[in-house]
């Protein structure tokens, strides 16, 4: 069960992804928590636009966001060609792995997504290539 399972955060992801403007002079990164109350609904909650490569996380103490518990995150990679990193960065592995509020079982990894392809890092494993980007978000 993943969070991509949910076609409501598959197409908030995607347009996260149109809003950071990909392959454009204007590209900068967009994220965005995807938290998930005591029901079992799921939400996201964008975070403040980031910069070219660069996007700053707010704080989610204890692994929520109000009452609401981060099930996972995820930001783009809209920069493409070879000047720019398309899989998850050294710093962005880090992030999610010494982050010790998303040490939560419940925590499923970060989503990076890239013009090609989304990955997910995994918070105490490795880096998962999901699909193809244009395969993710088809049907969203
Ligand atoms: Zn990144």
């Amino acid at each position: 069960m993943s969070v991509l399972d949910d076609a409501a955060v598959r197409r908030l992801m995607r347009n996260a992804w149109h809003d950071s403007r990909p392959g454009t002079d204007l590209a900068h990164e967009e994220g965005g928590f995807v938290l998930r109350d005591s029901s079992g609904n799921l939400s996201v909650e964008r975070w403040p636009t980031g910069v070219q490569n660069e996007i700053f996380v707010p704080p989610h103490t204890g692994g929520k966001r109000d009452n609401l518990l981060v099930v996972a995150t995820f930001h783009t990679h809209p920069n493409p060609g070879q000047d720019f990193q398309q899989e998850p960065s050294l710093t962005d592995i880090r992030a999610v792995r010494n982050d010790p509020d998303l040490r939560h079982p419940e925590f499923e990894g970060e989503f990076v997504i890239s013009s090609e392809s989304v990955y997910l890092i995994l918070k105490d494993r490795d880096i998962l290539p999901i699909n193809k980007t244009l395969a993710v978000f088809e049907d969203a």
